[in-house]
């Protein structure tokens, strides 16, 4: 590669890795970066992904920035709060020390929410903040939605990962183990998933041929 050439692949690997619509803090931005690749879709949506001191009940948040609300749909903008720490029993960690991978299925999964909102109509938006709050039910199917856009986006290992540090980690208190088997998808319903999504991509691949 000449020295021009190589300079401008660097220029041009600098502005399609920083994209102008992510605003991510630079301790995680690997890991960000990484789930980001899996959501082409993504591409031209603002995302602001920001540390939280706490974040009740739970280590990530994505919502739909208020200020954008009204805004057409291509104009939302979104913010992924992070929980700066996260706890295991009673001793706490630090969210970027978390292993990279379990990390990435993290916000993996975040970015599965915001794709739902992306598809939601904006009163069908407030109806789903509001029945978030007061339905059980309601929870259940948000985050097994969450988690299965992430799996037809390919990135099932690293959501397994995310389960398997969580579920089998001896230390975690069993009230959030129990949140997240009440709340999540199972590992073996994601490999169901999994198996169904690659024999509909196989199926219509045939067609296609
Ligand atoms: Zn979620």
């Amino acid at each position: 590669m000449t020295m021009k050439s190589y300079i401008s692949f660097i220029i041009f690997m600098t502005l399609t890795s920083v994209s102008a619509q992510h605003i991510v803090p630079q301790s995680i931005e690997k890991e960000i970066k990484t789930a980001l690749d899996y959501y082409p879709d993504l591409i031209d949506t603002q995302i602001e992904f920001r540390f939280k001191k706490e974040i009740k009940k739970s280590t990530m948040q994505a919502r739909p920035r208020f200020g954008s609300f009204f805004k057409s749909r291509k104009n939302r903008e979104y913010v992924v709060l992070i929980s700066k720490t996260f706890k295991i029993e009673d001793k706490k960690f630090l969210t970027k020390n978390i292993p990279s991978d379990v990390l990435v299925g993290w916000i993996g999964h975040e970015l599965g929410h915001i794709v739902d909102y992306q598809n939601r109509s904006k009163t069908d938006l407030i109806w789903f903040g509001f029945k978030y709050l007061f339905s059980d039910n309601h929870i259940v199917e948000a985050e097994r939605a969450a988690d299965t856009y992430a799996v037809a986006h390919g990135m099932e290992d690293y959501i397994l990962k995310t389960k398997d540090f969580i579920l089998n980690h001896s230390e975690i208190m069993p009230t959030y183990k129990l949140r997240i088997q009440k709340y999540y998808l199972s590992p073996d319903e994601i490999m169901v998933m999994v198996n169904d999504r690659d024999k509909a991509i196989e199926a219509s691949s045939n067609f296609l041929n």
